[in-house]
C-alpha cells in the first residue's frame, strides 16, 4: 500500500517536472474554478487514498505555477535541483523529529554538518551559530532577537527574563531599502517596525556609509542596524565592510539580511560585491532562493554562538539535557522537520565550485536579459551587477498583464523611484540563454502591444 502510494506520488511529480519547462507559466484557471474542484463534500467514510492523490493533483494542478521552471522570474525565487527534492522527499520519509539531538540522532549529526559547509561556502566565522528556520522573514526573526538579547545585556539588562518593559531604548537603523520583513521582525520582537533611523540609499538601492556614520555618531546606547545584500529590485549590496567599520565605531550590532545575496560569496568573482560581509554579528540567509532547495528552508546565523542558544534555546525537565548541539537551541521553533538534509545533499553534490557556478549563471542571465531589454529599446533603471533586472515601463501593470497572458514567463511589477517598471529575476539552477532569449522576447512583445 505504502509503495504503492509512493510510486503514484512518483509518477504524478515525474510527470509534473517532466512538463514544467514548457508549461505556461501562470496558472490555467481562476480561484473560484479552483474551489469548485477542490472543494468536495468531505466525508465521514473517508476515501481510497489512490484516488484522493489522483484527484487531488488532476483538480489543483491547473491552479499552480510553474514558479519552480527556467522562465519563473518573479519575486526571488528559486527552483528545486533534482538531488534536493529527492533529499527533501526522504526528510517526509524518515519523518524524524529533527528538534533534539536525543529525538534523532542521525539529524542533528547532519544538521552540525551542513551548518558547517554553509559557512564554510559562505567564508562565515567557523564558530557562528546556525538555525535552519523556514524563510529570511524567520532567520531575521531569529537573528534581531539575538541581537536585542545581546545589545541590552551590555546595558545590564537581562531581556530572557524580562523582557522589554522598563529596559533601555534599543536604537534601530535600516537602509531606506530594507527588506519588510525586517520590518515585520523587528515588530514582532517589540522593537517596533516605525521606531527606526532610516539611512538615506544611493540610486541603486544601496546604504550610504557616510550617512550610517554620522547617523551612529549623533547617538549612543544600545544599537542594532540592519544591512541588506541584494536588494529584491535592483540586487544591490550595502557596502558591508564601509559599514562594519560605522557599526564598530560605536560598539552596535550589524545584521545583514543576505536572503539571496549573501551568496554572492560562494563566487570567486562576485565576492567583492558583499566585501566584508563576514564583519557582521548575523545573517539571515535563504536556501529555497539561490541554493535551490524546495521551500522552507533558510538559515539563522549568528557569530557568537552562545548569544545565540542563550536568547533562543530552550529547557524543560522532560526534554533530554545532552551534552550535544540541540538543534531546537537556535530556532523560535520545538518539533519540526529535519530542513538541513537537502542542504547537506545539494552542497555534496555540487561542491563550492557548482555553488559558484548557479550564482554565476544567475548572474550571466541578467546581464544578457538587460543587453536584449535595452537593445529592444527599454530602459534598465538598475546597475545590473547581480541576478536582478529593473525595466521601466510607462504603464508596468499592463505589460505584466500581457506578458502573464503570453505565459512563455512570469514577472512582477514594481514602482523604483517613482515610476513603474518590472522585475526579472533570476536564481534558478535550470534556466538558459534560450529561456532568456525566450522571456526578453515575451516582455518585449508585450511592451510593442500597448
Ligand atoms: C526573500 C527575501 C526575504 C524574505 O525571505 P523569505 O524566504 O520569503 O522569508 C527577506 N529579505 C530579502 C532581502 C529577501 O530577498
Amino acid at each position: 500500500m505504502t509503495d504503492d502510494l509512493l510510486d503514484q506520488a512518483r509518477g504524478i511529480a515525474g510527470s509534473w517536472l517532466r512538463a514544467l519547462p514548457d508549461r505556461h507559466v501562470g496558472p490555467l484557471v481562476d480561484a473560484s474554478a479552483l474551489r469548485v474542484a477542490l472543494d468536495r463534500p468531505l466525508t465521514d467514510a473517508g476515501e481510497a487514498p489512490c484516488t484522493v492523490l489522483d484527484e487531488l493533483a488532476r483538480d489543483l494542478e491547473p491552479g499552480l505555477v510553474a514558479s519552480g521552471g527556467p522562465r519563473y522570474h518573479g519575486f526571488v525565487v528559486g527552483g528545486a535541483l533534482p538531488v534536493a527534492l529527492a533529499a527533501d522527499w526522504l526528510v517526509s520519509a524518515y519523518d524524524q523529529m529533527a528538534g533534539m539531538h536525543s529525538s534523532s540522532p542521525g539529524m542533528a549529526v547532519l544538521e552540525e554538518i551542513a551548518a558547517a559547509w554553509v559557512l564554510d561556502t559562505l567564508r562565515l566565522p567557523a564558530s557562528a551559530g546556525v538555525g535552519f528556520v523556514t524563510g529570511a522573514q524567520m532567520a531575521n526573526i531569529t537573528c534581531l532577537a539575538v541581537a536585542r538579547n545581546a545589545v541590552l545585556a551590555q546595558e545590564g539588562w537581562d531581556a530572557r527574563a524580562d523582557g522589554l518593559i522598563g529596559a533601555p531604548a534599543v536604537e534601530v537603523l535600516v537602509g531606506d531599502e530594507v527588506h519588510v520583513t525586517v520590518g515585520r521582525a523587528l515588530r514582532l520582537i517589540g522593537l517596533g517596525e516605525q521606531r527606526v533611523t532610516r539611512v538615506p540609499v544611493d540610486a541603486n538601492g544601496a546604504m550610504d556609509p557616510d550617512a550610517l556614520a554620522q547617523a551612529l555618531a549623533a547617538g549612543s546606547g544600545p544599537a542594532i542596524v540592519c544591512a541588506q545584500a541584494g536588494n529584491v529590485n535592483t540586487g544591490a549590496c550595502d557596502p558591508l565592510g564601509l559599514i562594519a567599520d560605522a557599526v564598530a565605531a560605536r560598539g552596535a550590532w550589524l545584521h545583514v539580511d543576505g536572503a539571496f545575496g549573501l551568496w554572492a560569496a560562494a563566487s570567486p568573482i562576485r565576492a567583492h560585491l558583499i566585501h566584508g560581509h563576514d564583519r557582521a554579528d548575523s545573517w539571515a540567509l535563504d536556501a529555497h532562493k539561490w541554493l535551490n532547495v524546495p521551500y522552507d528552508s533558510a538559515l539563522a546565523i549568528v557569530r557568537d554562538a552562545d548569544a545565540h542558544e542563550t536568547a533562543i534555546g530552550m529547557t524543560a525537565a522532560y526534554l533530554a539535557e545532552s551534552d550535544h548541539r540541540e538543534p531546537t537551541g537556535f530556532v523560535p521553533e520545538a518539533s519540526r522537520r529535519a530542513r538541513a538534509v537537502p542542504i547537506y545533499a545539494t552542497l555534496r553534490t555540487l561542491g563550492r565550485d557548482g555553488v559558484a557556478a548557479i550564482v554565476d549563471r544567475s548572474c550571466a542571465h541578467a546581464q544578457l536579459m538587460a543587453g536584449l531589454l535595452s537593445d529592444g529599446g527599454t530602459e534598465v533603471l538598475n546597475d545590473v551587477m547581480l541576478n536582478q533586472v529593473l525595466v521601466a515601463f510607462d504603464d508596468a501593470p499592463g505589460v505584466v498583464a500581457r506578458v502573464h497572458k503570453d505565459g512563455i514567463c512570469w514577472l512582477g511589477g514594481t514602482v523604483w523611484r517613482g515610476r513603474g517598471a518590472v522585475r526579472v529575476s533570476f536564481s534558478n539552477w535550470s534556466t538558459t540563454d534560450d529561456d532568456v532569449r525566450a522571456s526578453a522576447a515575451s516582455i518585449l512583445r508585450a511592451a510593442a502591444a500597448t
